[in-house]
């Protein structure tokens, strides 16, 4: 079924204000985040409690964080669409040099990298998702940074060589249950003007040509793609649909990740599942023995290897971040009462207000049984794509059937944790 049928989803994708406006309000929301946790003290009397007390901490980490993993499983990359920073990095290559990215911006690693830090240097370090102050300079650092390479490279370079999140949600889309693609490629090869990818239509504010990387009538994935719109607009045919499909029809695609790539999902695994003892055991072990049964085709292996932990650990993900929810359920309304969160810090550090986590059991049950429900779909879907995929299609028998026990005691790492 084609969204794009449906008549307020036409207007909204047609229009030119779309996705302008959305990036826009978005960005306001920075601002007002960035002005909601700048000042925001860290003395040692309410560290432990700021973090639930603060309101723009709690919005992003334990609110936009966990919709957006839902969303990116459904829909694709529908955040990007109106991310903020995609717009600052845009306007800022309109006026800036657009250099051609270097080697190492499209090596990949930048981001693993950047990620790294995010989690281990800002996050473990620096507090980023304990210390209001902290979130406030990242906002304004990844904010000012998109800007300033749009200044000095060609096209989206934040969003294809820079942005963790886009990698993630990159990966995460290939879950989703809809796809943006061109309706009728032969269209597009009668097409005189190509609009969707001429080099004169990239710098249009609204329906420009893709600036991603990627040819619109061609779109072999959801990855690279931001479902921007702007293909749409700039195509005389108006030649797009934005469809439902099968959730997870892309693994049945031969997928292709980077070590880079790799590197991240690594990372991932090891934030979600919070025990590097586990990574080990339950990941780098079984790849190991699966390495070793199909030495003669070792990456296609490790390629089929890595790709198929893509569906257990975005459930671990999203799960992970509906568990924050829960726990921080009784702290949303105080902080909308108190959105810098001080005075209720000070208050809990003063034993003068309680918090009652006792009634959130139920929620917590019925997290278990997702859980379980969840894990056992993964599993399910796991070992089809194992089974049919052309990801494994070079893979022996005994490297299949270690595939299937991998991904089960990948999935074990994190139900028994949980
Ligand atoms: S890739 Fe990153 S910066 Fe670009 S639109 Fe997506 S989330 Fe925003
Ligand atoms: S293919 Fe179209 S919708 Fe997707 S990123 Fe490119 S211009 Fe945007």
């Amino acid at each position: 079924m084609n969204l794009l049928k449906i008549k307020p989803v036409w207007i909204i994708v047609k229009s030119k204000y779309y996705p302008i406006v959305p990036q826009l309000i978005n960005l306001s929301v920075f601002v007002v985040l960035f002005i909601g946790s700048i000042g925001v003290g860290y003395e040692s009397k309410i560290a432990p409690y700021i973090a639930n007390t603060n309101l723009a901490n709690q919005i992003v980490w334990n609110i936009w964080w966990p919709f957006t993993l839902v969303i990116v499983a459904i829909a694709g990359r529908l955040w990007c669409s109106v991310c903020p920073l995609e717009l600052v990095n845009s306007l800022g290559s309109m006026i800036g040099l657009k250099k051609k990215a270097p080697r190492v911006l499209k090596s990949g690693w930048v981001i693993t990298l950047l990620f790294a830090f995010i989690l281990f240097g800002a996050g473990k370090y620096l507090g980023l998702q304990a210390v209001p102050r902290t979130l406030a300079i990242y906002l304004a650092s990844i904010v000012s940074l998109s800007f300033i390479l749009g200044l000095i490279y060609e096209k989206r370079s934040f969003c294809s060589y820079v942005c963790p999140l886009g990698s993630i949600l990159g990966m995460y889309s290939y879950i989703a249950g809809t796809e943006w693609r061109a309706d009728d490629t032969t269209i597009y090869k009668e097409c005189k003007t190509k609009d969707c990818v001429a080099k004169r239509n990239r710098y249009k504010l609204v329906g420009h040509s893709c600036t991603s990387n990627i040819n619109p009538a061609s779109i072999p994935d959801n990855r690279e793609c931001l479902l921007c719109t702007h293909c749409l607009k700039a195509c005389p045919s108006t030649n797009f649909r934005f469809s439902l499909r099968l959730p997870f029809t892309d693994f049945f695609k031969n997928i292709k990740l980077t070590p880079a790539e790799m590197g991240i999902l690594m990372l991932i695994i090891g934030f979600v599942n919070n025990n590097w003892h586990a990574l080990v055991v339950f990941t780098l072990v079984p790849l190991l023995l699966c390495l070793l049964v199909s030495w003669k085709s070792l990456l296609p292996m490790l390629n089929a290897f890595m790709v198929l932990l893509i569906p257990t650990t975005a459930a671990a993900h999203m799960l992970h971040a509906f568990r924050g929810i829960i726990w921080n359920w009784p702290f949303y309304k105080l902080n909308f009462q108190d959105p810098l969160g001080v005075s209720t810090a000070t208050m809990l550090a003063e034993k003068s207000l309680h918090i009652d986590h006792s009634k959130l059991e139920p929620a917590y049950r019925l997290l278990g049984t997702t859980t379980g429900l969840l894990y056992g779909a993964v599993f399910a879907v796991s070992v089809v794509i194992i089974l049919k995929s052309p990801l494994t299609e070079n893979i022996n028998r005994t490297g299949k059937l270690l595939l299937i026990l991998s991904m089960a005691s990948y999935i074990a790492s994190f139900y028994i944790k949980i």
